[in-house]
């Protein structure tokens, strides 16, 4: 446990004589796995796993139905992913170039192989012999019976069960859909140009010169100036033919996609298997829009000042400076609490583990051992905390290997790297998070920790491998763990005098992120139902600006602005289509666990644990709505769901901003 604080960089961490041992010992491959010691080592681990796929295809097809087909499948499936996430955060996060391009290589080859097992009718016979045959289903106990349903899902929205013609149809359609989506996230970030003399020469310096031209590459939302944010807003989102008609093409594929492989729309497709398509939540949205949030708000505000002025007002009202708190937040400290926390909950502890040589990508990624008091070692957390050259700055939550129990009995450890881009500190000194670094710490070891207690029998459901719509909710409970008192007061101490946070510090906090709140949901929600219009009934009944213009007077209350088409930046239409909403029903879900079960007593064991088995445990294993049963130990109402949004918020605020 205390080797945690070797977390810290710059901290001094002793090594001692194995420093000697390390200089001696055979190099070994990133992750321990042996072939990938050098960047080669990515042909060789995908040819071996593609031999391996290959048995096991044959395999399945000679196998009789029954449980052993759900197995090779899912060992089938581990063969291929295991290479193939692996070399997926490999490609993005490796500081070697060589690695990179050979983890894009492996992933490219590996996803052309996976496309061709989804199309092979040979091998579906076999799954659909085990699911055609009622007697053996019903003997198969409910986690293998759904995992071998979601296997056919895969099947099935491939397209296998079409005619030869329709078949190609649907090759060709999602190759086009790969193609679209990918120009148009290009299209996303694209600056658009405007002739310099347009602008008033006072805010020109804001934007990138070019010749003649300036360059607007974004909203420059917290610019103080009224004029720049205006400009900005309208020269960015300014429609644009070419974007525009990607976007058309790209929805109206995918509606013809999900409608040959027989859905009524793109939305319901994506909706199998997630908590929204139960009874009752198509109407979760309805509600959202007739729910208490109040728009008085809007009326004074522009589209551009709404992100300018709730920064202004959370630092105006609360004294909040991120500098003021940092001290406190030592990442130490935070792996502490962490720690605390999780082994008070949940009887786990982290260690900090020596890595062998090669094992890691750069020096400064730490190995925690997840270790549970009885159960013990239950998997790896690699720690790619710090930034570097070339690495992406963004926070996020990589499985390298799923967990799966074994062929021997064994049961496979499951393997992450949660990566963050924290600043780089002076030699000596600790890393200091700001609060908002501290709860994407938390954030993220909620992934983590989803992904060390799942413990499913199959590896395609494997922890984070759950319905988008679930897949946030173990994430955002733990930044409602960080934000509370009693398990801020367990770990923040100056790190100079030791000195706790005082309470009034952590109440400001959380005080100001009440701030604009309804205004940031709402916006969120007008983001949801808009991806639900754009991916439900086609052919849309308006153009797509159109529809984005209707749909923000009503929902967010903002006006539109004559020529912009916000739709044309919002690239989450590519990986979320149609489960943007997503967020939110975590969100909710959240916040029902946590007032329920924990806000009482966040360190209650007792409810850590039905957290564990109830939630954690299952991966993607269960129905996410028997899940969240599981825990509240009742069924929530559509109304609860709203409620558990609304009830967050800070409702005195309208007053505030009519009276300051
Ligand atoms: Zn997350």
């Amino acid at each position: 446990m205390v080797i945690i604080q070797s977390l810290n960089k710059g901290a001094e961490i002793k090594v001692g004589n194995s420093d000697v041992f390390l200089l001696f010992s055979a190099l070994q491959g990133l992750f321990g796995v042996p072939e990938l010691s050098c960047p080669e080592g990515f042909q060789e681990a995908q040819d071996k796993a593609l031999q391996d796929s290959e048995q096991l295809v044959q395999k399945a097809c000679s196998t009789p139905p029954g449980p052993e087909t759900v197995k090779i499948f899912d060992q089938l499936s581990d063969s291929l992913c295991r290479v193939a996430d692996l070399a997926d955060f490999v490609k993005v996060a490796h500081p070697d170039f060589a690695f990179r391009e050979a983890a894009e290589e492996a992933c490219r080859n590996i996803g052309t192989v996976v496309e061709k097992l989804n199309t092979d009718v040979e091998l579906c016979q076999s799954l659909r012999r085990l699911l055609g045959d009622e007697t053996v289903m019903s003997s198969l106990d409910p986690e293998t019976r759904r995992v071998a349903e979601l296997f056919m899902f895969d099947f099935e929205i491939s397209g296998i069960h079409l005619d030869e013609e329709k078949r190609k149809k649907a090759v060709d359609l999602n190759v086009r859909i790969l193609d679209l989506c990918n120009e148009f996230l290009i299209g996303t970030h694209i600056p658009n140009k405007i002739d310099k003399h347009v602008l008033p020469e006072h805010i020109r310096y804001n934007f990138t010169a070019e010749g003649n031209y300036l360059q607007v590459a974004g909203l420059h939302a917290d610019c103080p100036d009224d004029l720049v944010r205006e400009a900005a807003y309208k020269i960015f989102l300014h429609s644009n033919s070419q974007q525009l008609a990607r976007l058309e093409e790209l929805l109206a594929s995918r509606n013809s996609l999900a409608q040959l492989v027989g859905y009524d729309t793109f939305a319901h497709r994506a909706l199998q298997g997630t908590m929204a398509k139960t009874p009752g939540m198509r109407h979760v949205w309805k509600d959202m829009l007739r729910n208490q949030m109040s728009g008085i708000l809007f009326q004074m505000l522009m589209p551009w000042d709404h992100p300018y002025y709730s920064g202004v007002l959370r630092a105006e009202r609360y004294n909040i400076d991120p500098g003021l708190y940092c001290p406190f937040f030592s990442l130490g400290a935070c792996m502490e609490g962490l720690n605390s926390l999780f082994s008070q909950l949940l009887g786990i502890s982290l260690y900090a583990e020596q890595t062998k040589r090669g094992e890691i990508w750069s020096e400064d990624v730490r190995k925690l051992a997840v270790v549970h008091e009885t159960e013990g070692l239950l998997g790896y957390i690699y720690c790619d905390f710090f930034q570097r050259p070339d690495k992406p700055h963004q926070d996020c939550h990589f499985t390298v290997r799923g967990g799966r129990l074994k062929e021997n009995g064994e049961y496979q450890l499951p393997v992450v790297v949660l990566m963050l881009s924290l600043p780089n500190s002076a030699r000596g000194a600790p890393t200091l998070l700001s609060p908002g670094m501290m709860e994407n710490l938390f954030h993220e070891m909620g992934h983590a920790m989803h992904s060390m207690l799942g413990r499913t029998r199959y590896q395609h459901v494997t922890g984070t491998r759950c319905a988008t719509d679930f897949a946030e909710v173990p994430s955002i409970l733990m930044e409602y763990f960080a934000n509370d008192y009693r398990v801020v007061n367990q770990f923040a101490r100056h790190y100079k005098t030791g000195q706790p946070l005082p309470k009034n510090m952590v109440s400001r906090l959380c005080e100001s992120k009440k701030v604009c709140a309804a205004a940031d949901m709402q916006l969120q929600v007008f983001y949801a139902v808009l991806d639900q219009i754009y991916h439900g009934k086609h052919p849309l009944k308006k153009s797509t600006t159109e529809i984005l213009k209707e749909t923000q007077e009503k929902v967010y209350g903002l006006p539109y602005v004559h020529n912009t088409a916000w739709q044309l930046r919002f690239s989450h239409l590519v990986g979320y289509g149609a489960k943007y909403y997503s967020y939110l029903m975590s969100r909710a879900v959240a916040s029902m666990v946590w007032k329920q079960c924990f806000a009482q007593n966040p360190f209650d064991r007792a409810m850590g644990e039905r957290y564990r088995r109830e939630m954690l445990a299952h991966g993607g294993a269960k129905e996410p709505m028997l899940m969240v049963q599981g825990m509240l130990q009742k069924s929530p109402s559509v109304e609860d769901f709203v409620d558990a949004l609304v009830s967050d918020l800070d409702h005195d605020f309208e007053t505030f901003i009519m009276d300051s």
